[in-house]
C-alpha cells in the first residue's frame, strides 16, 4: 500500500543489489588473486574510465578530495597561491584547497543553475592574483565550462573540474572531467558512480600530469621506494576498482533511471509559485546527483515529508564561507549575495537510480497535498 512506503533520500544497497551477482563474482576474483592494492583491476579500471571520459589518462585514487588536492599539487599550486571556487559545495573542495596550504577566494554563483557565475569569477581575476580555479558541477548540471576556460586562458589559470556529482554529464560531445585541464571523482557509494567504500580518480590528457598525480599518490616515487617528490598516499584498491568495473557500463542506464525520475518530479509538482524546479541547461546535460528545488517553505516541507516516512535533504545546511573553518575575511572578497539566499530556500527530493517512477510520483503527490 501507498500509505505505508517509505522513501529514503538515497539508497546506495539498493545499487549493489541490482548488480549483486557480478560485483561478488568481482570481488572473489580480487580475494583470491592476491592483488589488493594497485594491481590488475586499478589498471584496468583506470584504461576503461579514461576511454569513457575521453581523456587520455585515469589514475586512481583513494577519494574525492585526494583527487582535487593530487590536481592541484601536479598543477603546481602551493601555499602562496590563490585558488578561486564555490562556497555553494560540499566541503570537501575546499578541505582538498587548504591541505597544501594555499588559499581559497569564493566565487558567487548562478541564481538559475547554482554554480559558477562568470561575473563573479571574472570580479575576482581582476581583483587577486588567481593560480588555478576548481569549477564544481553541482547536483548533476554543469558549470559554464567553456566561458570560465576561455576566461581562464587570458589569464593563464589552470581549470579543475570537480566532478563528484557530475559522472557521465555532457557538453556538446565532451564529457565533464575531460574538457578543463583537469578532471577528479569521487566514487563515494551514494555519487552517480559508486563503489562500495572510498574511492576517487583523475583524469586528464596533459601526460605531464597525469605522471605527476601517478608518483604522488604513491609517496612521490620515481620508482619504487624512491622518491623524487613528497607525494601522500592515496592509493585505489583493488576491491573498489572491480566492484567500479561492474558498475561503469551501466551509468549511462543509471543517469537515465535519475532523469526520469526528475521528469516525473519537474512534470508533477505543483504550486511553481512556491516551489521552483530545477531548470536544466540548454548546452549540457544534467545528471540529477541531486534533484534540487527553491523554496521559501523548505523546512516546512522537509518536516511533513518525515511524517510521510519521505526524507529529504538539504545540499548544504551551511555554505562553505559561513562554517568557521573557512570564514576568513581574506578568502572573501566578492559579494555571495546569491550563494547566501540559496542556502534558505534549497531542498534535495529523494534521488537514486533504483527509485521507481511510481514513488518519484507519490512524493509528488504528497507534496501537493500540503497546505504551503
Ligand atoms: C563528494 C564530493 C567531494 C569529495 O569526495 P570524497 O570522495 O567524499 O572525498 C568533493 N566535491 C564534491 C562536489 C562532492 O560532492
Amino acid at each position: 500500500m501507498a500509505q505505508n512506503i517509505s522513501i529514503p533520500q538515497c539508497n546506495p544497497k539498493a545499487n549493489y543489489l541490482k548488480y549483486k551477482a557480478e560485483i561478488d563474482s568481482a570481488v572473489s576474483r580480487v580475494l583470491d588473486n592476491g592483488y589488493y592494492i594497485l594491481g590488475p583491476e586499478v589498471e584496468a579500471f583506470e584504461d576503461e574510465f579514461a576511454a569513457y571520459t575521453g581523456a587520455k589518462y585515469a589514475v586512481g585514487v583513494a577519494n574525492g578530495t585526494d583527487a582535487i588536492e593530487l590536481a592541484l599539487l601536479a598543477a603546481g599550486v602551493g601555499p602562496s597561491d590563490y585558488v578561486a571556487t564555490v562556497s555553494h559545495t560540499a566541503v570537501a573542495t575546499l578541505s582538498a584547497i587548504r591541505r597544501m596550504g594555499a588559499n581559497p577566494i569564493f566565487v558567487d554563483i548562478d541564481p538559475k543553475f547554482f554554480t559558477m557565475s562568470v561575473e563573479s569569477l571574472e570580479e575576482v581575476i581582476s581583483l587577486k592574483k588567481i593560480k588555478a580555479i576548481v569549477v564544481v558541477h553541482i547536483y548533476g548540471q554543469m558549470a559554464e565550462i567553456h566561458k570560465i576556460l576561455s576566461l581562464a586562458k587570458k589569464h593563464n589559470i589552470i581549470v579543475i573540474e570537480d566532478c563528484a556529482q557530475a559522472h557521465g554529464a555532457v557538453n556538446g560531445n565532451q564529457m565533464a572531467g575531460s574538457i578543463g585541464d583537469i578532471g577528479c571523482f569521487s566514487f563515494y557509494p551514494t555519487k552517480n558512480l559508486g563503489a562500495l567504500g572510498d574511492g576517487g580518480a583523475v583524469i586528464t590528457s596533459n601526460e605531464s600530469f597525469a605522471k605527476k598525480i601517478k608518483s604522488l599518490r604513491q609517496y612521490g616515487w620515481e620508482e619504487r621506494y624512491i622518491s623524487s617528490s613528497q607525494g601522500i598516499n592515496s592509493r585505489l584498491d583493488e576491491l573498489q576498482a572491480a566492484i567500479l568495473r561492474v558498475k561503469l557500463p551501466f551509468l549511462a542506464q543509471d543517469n537515465n533511471n535519475r532523469k526520469d525520475i526528475a521528469k516525473v518530479y519537474s512534470e508533477n509538482l505543483e504550486n511553481h509559485h512556491l516551489i521552483q524546479v530545477p531548470l536544466i541547461r540548454a548546452e549540457s546535460t544534467h545528471v540529477f546527483h541531486q534533484y534540487v528545488v527553491l523554496s521559501s517553505k523548505r523546512d516546512f516541507i522537509k518536516e511533513q515529508m518525515i511524517k510521510e516516512n519521505i526524507i529529504f535533504g538539504l545540499h548544504y545546511p551551511k555554505p562553505v564561507h559561513h562554517q568557521s573553518a573557512y570564514a576568513l575575511e581574506e578568502y572573501k572578497i566578492v559579494s555571495l549575495e546569491v550563494t547566501d539566499k540559496l542556502a534558505s530556500e534549497i531542498l534535495s527530493f529523494p534521488m537514486f537510480p533504483e527509485l521507481s517512477l511510481d514513488d518519484a510520483y507519490h512524493v509528488t503527490k504528497k507534496v501537493n497535498a500540503l497546505q504551503l
